[in-house]
């Protein structure tokens, strides 16, 4: 099953300030025990958004996700993180232990959007894109866990792109890690615990008083 498909949802029953998240609507409310469909909710059911998406929506961006597993399963705080890149179409690019990997399928993954839809700037990603990784840099032989990996990579073509003005967190990997990627992990994180604690108990309670 892949439990990316399910939708956590929320609505307000009977207790104002009381959200309960849920996969599906239960029969009875855990609240109050009365059957959902017969009485009015204080806020009607609806899909929460989730910060996990699918690479190939998002053109122009860095791309984020566990290196073993996906953010749902097997994310932690301590999980190394892979990251890539999506060219103008969303097709991805990434630089691992076998190289460049090109088109990989990231369907569950952070994304952070580095450029608008302009059409001259979306031109020099692609062209600086291609241009990288056709370059011997980034072989295979050349891969090296800590000083020439995923993040090396993409600190590369983004300075390659010129953009160390409009994000000046991308000066250096530390700068980056700590600047970019943390945050929005850490909003990752904060859904990946609402949804395994749905998945556990089949709904939960949040208190938004
Ligand atoms: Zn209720």
């Amino acid at each position: 099953m892949d439990t990316h498909d399910i939708n956590v949802k929320c609505f307000q029953h009977c207790e104002k300030g009381l959200n309960i998240l849920c996969f599906r609507v239960p029969v009875v409310c855990p609240l109050c025990g009365v059957e959902v469909a017969c009485t009015p909710c204080r806020i009607p059911p609806y899909i929460i958004s989730t910060p996990l998406v699918n690479a190939k929506e998002y053109p122009c961006s860095v791309i984020i996700k566990p290196t073993v597993g996906t953010f749902l399963q097997n994310y932690s705080n301590n999980s190394d993180l892979h990251v890539g890149v999506t060219d103008s179409g969303g097709c991805t690019y990434d630089f691992n232990e076998e190289g460049i990997n090109v088109g990989t399928v990231w369907d569950q993954c952070v994304v952070m959007r580095i450029i608008n839809e302009d059409y001259n700037l979306q031109s020099q990603w692609d062209y600086v894109l291609r241009q990288i990784t056709q370059s011997q840099t980034w072989s295979r032989s050349r891969y090296n866990e800590n000083s020439h990996n995923c993040f090396d990579f993409v600190l590369t073509f983004l300075h390659s792109c010129d953009l160390q003005r409009t994000i000046p967190a991308i000066q250096s990997k530390k700068t980056f890690c700590e600047e970019l990627v943390i945050k929005h992990t850490h909003k990752a994180a904060v859904y990946i615990s609402i949804y395994r604690k749905v998945q556990k108990n089949g709904f939960y309670i949040q208190n938004v008083n």
